[in-house]
C-alpha cells in the first residue's frame, strides 16, 4: 500500500483551547475515509491544517513522504491535494461546461493567454469529466438554474480537472436530501475505485458513512478515539458512548 498522507501529533490552538490535540492518521492511496465526531469536535479544523488555510500549532503533516507542515494553500494543491467546497464556488452566470472549461484552463495554466482554439480543444477534456460525474446532458446549462445537487456534482468535476491524489471533502453533502447525499457519495465511490485517487471527508449522516467509507476515524474534542473499519468503529465502547450518549 502506497501512503498518501500522514498526519503526525497534529494539535491546534486557539487562544489556548486545544481543538485538535495531538492527532495522528494516514490516508493510503484509493482509500476512502471518513472523518466523523460531534459538532465542534475539530473536523474542519484539522482539514483546515491539512489544505494549508491553517497552521499547525505543533505536529506534521506528511504528502507522499514529504514534510508539507504549515505550506501555503496554493503549494499543498499544487502537489495533488484537491478539496471541495462546503460553499458551492462556481461562476453562476456560466453554463456548467464553462465552469469545468475555466477550471482546466486554471489547471493548465493558460488563464491569461487564452484562445478561442485552446477554449475549444478544451471544451472536449471538460466533457469527459462531466461525463464522470453524470452531467453530460447539462453541458450547456447555466449554473445559475441547476439543483443543489447537480451543483455538488458539477464541484466535484471542478475538482477533479486539477488530477488529485488525495481529495479533502469537508462536509460535501451539507444541505441535501437523504436519498441525494446517498448518491453523491456513491459517485465518489466510484470515482475512488476507477482511478486510485484518495478522498478523505466528514459527514454527518451515519447511513453514508457506513456504506461508502473504507474506513472512519472518530474524532471528540480534538482527540482520535477510534480509526478502523465500520465494524471496528461500531463496536468501539468510546464511540457508542458519544454517540448514543450511554
Ligand atoms: P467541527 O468541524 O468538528 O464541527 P471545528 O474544527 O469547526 O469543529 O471546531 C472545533 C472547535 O474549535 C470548536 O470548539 C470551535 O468553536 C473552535 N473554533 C473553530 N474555529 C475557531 C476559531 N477560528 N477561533 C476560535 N475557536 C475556533
Ligand atoms: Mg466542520
Amino acid at each position: 500500500m502506497t501512503e498518501i498522507l500522514r498526519v503526525e501529533d497534529l494539535k491546534k490552538s486557539y487562544d489556548g483551547f486545544l481543538a485538535v490535540n495531538g492527532v495522528s492518521f494516514s490516508v493510503q492511496q484509493g482509500e476512502l475515509k471518513a472523518l466523523i465526531g460531534p459538532n465542534g469536535a475539530g473536523k474542519s479544523t484539522c482539514f483546515n491544517m491539512l489544505m494549508g488555510q491553517l497552521k499547525p500549532t505543533a505536529g506534521r503533516v506528511f504528502l507522499n513522504g514529504e514534510d508539507v507542515t504549515g505550506q501555503r494553500p496554493r503549494d499543498i494543491w499544487r502537489k495533488g491535494v484537491g478539496r471541495t467546497f462546503q460553499i458551492t464556488g462556481t461562476y453562476q452566470s456560466m453554463t456548467v461546461i464553462e465552469n469545468v472549461q475555466m477550471a482546466l484552463m486554471s489547471h493548465h495554466r493558460r488563464l491569461f493567454n487564452l484562445s478561442a482554439r485552446a477554449w475549444r480543444m478544451y471544451r472536449d477534456e471538460a466533457m469527459s469529466f462531466l461525463d464522470t460525474v453524470s452531467m453530460g446532458d447539462q453541458a450547456d446549462r447555466p449554473c445559475s438554474i441547476l439543483a443543489y445537487g447537480d451543483l455538488k456534482r458539477l464541484e466535484l468535476a471542478i475538482a477533479l480537472t486539477h488530477r488529485p491524489r488525495l481529495l479533502l471533502m469537508d462536509e460535501p453533502t451539507a444541505g441535501m436530501a437523504p436519498t441525494a447525499r446517498v448518491e453523491l457519495m456513491q459517485l465518489v465511490a466510484d470515482i475512488v475505485r476507477d482511478q486510485g485517487v484518495s478522498v478523505l471527508f466528514t459527514e454527518h449522516d451515519m447511513d453514508v458513512v457506513f456504506a461508502h467509507a473504507h474506513h472512519i476515524m472518530v474524532l471528540n474534542r480534538g482527540e482520535l478515539i477510534a480509526d478502523g473499519s465500520a465494524a471496528q468503529v461500531r463496536a468501539n465502547p468510546q464511540v457508542q458512548e458519544v454517540y448514543l450518549g450511554g
